[in-house]
């Protein structure tokens, strides 16, 4: 059995069924919970947002659009200088799936943003 500290805190506005239905579950059926939860999301035309930011990375604007995911983000050094942070840099995000059911994310630099346009 394990102690309910343990557990991680399920996200705001998960509906409580549905935490309790997951805590049940292994890990194998987690994974095919995940799964499925992505193609619920790809019929509802709402594809994860193939983007895993960095620590140091601050995504300042995410913009879907038909085919790519536009992104806008800035980033600092790990010890910081004098000129971060960096960009904010313009990015087209393209997701290419691959039937085993896992994707490739390709992230094309476009360009500096100005202030303005963010
Ligand atoms: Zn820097």
């Amino acid at each position: 059995m394990t102690d309910a500290a343990e557990r991680p805190t399920p996200p705001e506005g998960l509906p409580p069924k549905l935490v309790a239905e997951l805590r049940e579950c292994t890990p194998g059926e987690l994974r095919k919970a995940i799964v499925h939860a992505q193609e619920l999301l790809h019929f509802h035309g709402e594809a994860e947002l193939p983007i895993d930011p960095e620590d140091n990375d601050d995504i300042l604007r995410v913009t879907e659009h038909d085919g790519y995911t536009e992104v806008v983000k800035q980033f600092r050094c790990a010890d910081g200088c004098d000129d971060c942070p960096h960009g904010p840099y313009l990015y087209h995000v393209t997701e290419e799936p691959h039937p085993d059911g896992t994707s490739k994310v390709h992230w094309s630099f476009m360009g500096t943003v100005h202030e303005r346009e963010v």
